[in-house]
């Protein structure tokens, strides 16, 4: 089974003490200090088309809703 967050899965075993270790030990995520799963958007947590400039932090997506807001103008 695959899932987007793994701890999904919890809500499934957790009853099963075994099971949530065993899970706990080998499915766990590693913890990245690097690389595109470190950046977030703020809003949405996705992790493609950030834009760290100006220190946003947001996905163009967000950035595109947001930005009249934030003071950017289009120019075409
Ligand atoms: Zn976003």
């Amino acid at each position: 089974m695959t899932v987007s967050d793994y701890k999904k899965i919890l809500k499934v075993i957790k009853n099963k003490n075994g099971k949530i270790a065993k899970y706990n030990k080998y499915n766990v995520p590693k913890a990245r200090k690097c690389g595109t799963s470190t950046h977030k958007c703020c809003i949405c947590l996705r992790t493609g088309g950030h834009v760290g400039k100006y220190g946003l932090s947001l996905c163009r997506h967000c950035f595109r809703e947001n930005a009249q807001r934030l003071g950017f103008k289009k120019f075409n």
